[in-house]
């Protein structure tokens, strides 16, 4: 009986006479379709020998051509692929943190699509610096004197470190020693640099004198780190960059910051608690400040590192540099979103990022409505409705912070909560959101807008609210 049902089995050849295989060939080549078609045959001689049952087998006999296909497209479908955020975290790590606009990527696309003068001086007709693209725009963003950019703001640790304070000793405060996501710490990162971590005070509380009972004739650098993603309260007390300075003329040491987010607008006049801006730092004092480029800035992921020339300079030429390099890409983002800097009200509209955080919370309970109106006009299984719910910066930056606003809540009524969950994760476009007491929640702070038709298609389609698909 088993052997009969072997002999059941079409043979590879007749399969790739069928119609439905010729087509799959001519679109996605003779390859794929062959490798498909022997995985499914497999899985049906694994089922029979495992005792299936003969019915179930035929089943998958007849299945076989619609099987072949979704094969074949699983084989053909991106790894990476566009996510929809409905987790309200707007700068979300795992998920590729800041998005950016089509505008900024259009000139990418122009850039990197042929040559360009990435190093070239167009000018002088001679070599040229890939930092020249925006080095001029960051200078006058921020006011500092030169700039330059890196691989990340991790890497842009390391290079200040390397270049200023290689084996020699750099002071931090015990409070600023933060790990920050994946697994960046700021002292491992300082012992991978060269340099000795000087550590003084305590996790509450650093006094001036601490960092002047602690220089030597070794010491390099002061080094301030912006505790981006968490807050010490109560009995606490912290030094300033100007009160830094004081000891930098005394005794000639530059100070080094590294503020996390960089922030390059004040996010106070939209209703957000303050949070250093990288033009504060420059101008309190700081000889050098480094800060994510895909962050609060809302970029491309890149290390900024902003400040006096002479240090600057020395980076540039440092042997680390050609290791940590941006490539084009990055240099086209940075001078694109840079560029919306020049005018506060432009950057706030065109990058994504601060378009985000300070969207009107009416706009966001709009979008809810639309996701909301349009989900139940489908009658689907499900309790559907809006619900006020808070949504985070995230990406370790103002950690305190939370902004009001609108999601959709689903409460599917066959299936539990967790398996919808799950069907989304892998919708040709998945969709991230967050379960809460049951129901899926999909905040409309962070959630594509322009795919609210996309997305209710989708799950028709797919049939997701079904017990069985
Ligand atoms: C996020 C952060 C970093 C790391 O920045 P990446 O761009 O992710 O490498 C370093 N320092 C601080 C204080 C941060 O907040």
């Amino acid at each position: 009986m088993e052997k009969n049902l072997f002999r059941k089995i079409p043979k590879v050849d007749s399969l790739l006479e069928t119609e439905s295989c010729k087509e799959l060939i001519s679109r996605h080549g003779y390859q794929i379709v062959i490798e498909s078609i022997r995985e499914e045959l497999e899985q049906i001689r694994a089922q029979i020998l495992s005792g299936g049952e003969e019915q179930d087998v035929f089943i998958q006999m007849e299945n076989l051509p619609v099987a072949i296909e979704h094969r074949v497209m699983e084989k053909e479908q991106f790894h990476i692929r566009k996510v929809l955020n409905g987790t309200g975290t707007i700068l979300h790590t795992n998920l590729g943190r800041a998005p950016l606009s089509t505008t900024h990527l259009q000139k990418i696309l122009e850039i990197a699509s042929g040559y360009s003068n990435l190093e070239f001086d167009l000018e002088k007709g001679e070599r040229g610096e890939r930092y020249s693209h925006f080095e001029s725009l960051l200078c006058k963003i921020t006011g500092a004197q030169a700039a330059m950019a890196v691989n990340n703001n991790a890497a842009a640790v390391m290079l200040i470190l390397n270049t200023m304070a290689s084996g020699g000793e750099a002071i931090v405060s015990r409070g600023e020693l933060v790990e920050v996501g994946g697994k960046f710490r700021i002292p491992d990162v300082m012992k991978e640099s060269g340099a000795i971590l000087r550590e003084i005070g305590t996790t509450n509380k650093t006094h001036l004198f601490d960092y002047e009972d602690a220089v030597t004739e070794d010491t390099k650098v002061f080094m301030k780190v912006h505790t981006s993603n968490y807050r010490i309260f109560g009995f606490t007390k912290s030094v300033s960059i100007k009160e830094l300075t004081t000891l930098k003329e005394k005794y000639q040491i530059p100070i080094i910051e590294d503020l996390g987010s960089g922030v390059l607008l004040d996010l106070q006049k939209y209703g957000l608690t303050h949070e250093p801006t990288v033009q504060e730092s420059i101008q309190n004092g700081a000889d050098v400040v480094c800060f994510s480029g895909d962050k609060l800035l809302g970029g491309p992921q890149a290390g900024i590192i902003v400040g006096k020339k002479k240090y600057i300079d020395q980076m540039k030429k440092n042997q680390l540099t050609r290791a940590l390099r941006i490539d084009k890409f990055t240099a086209c983002a940075l001078e694109s979103v840079l560029k919306e800097y020049l005018c506060e009200e432009t950057a706030i509209k065109n990058i994504p990022v601060l378009e985000m955080i300070t969207r009107p919370l009416k706009k966001v309970q709009e979008a809810a409505k639309m996701l909301c109106d349009t989900l139940l006009a489908e009658e689907f299984p499900a309790v559907i409705s809006t619900q006020t719910c808070m949504s985070q910066i995230g990406g370790g930056s103002l950690p305190m912070e939370q902004l009001e606003s609108m999601a959709v809540s689903i409460h599917p009524c066959l299936i539990s909560t967790e398996l919808f969950a799950k069907r989304l994760r892998n919708l040709p476009i998945p969709v991230i959101g967050r379960v809460v007491e049951e129901n899926f929640l999909l905040d409309m702070r962070t959630f594509d807008n322009t795919m609210i038709e996309d997305f209710v298609n989708s799950l028709k389609k797919n049939h997701i609210f079904k017990v069985d698909r």
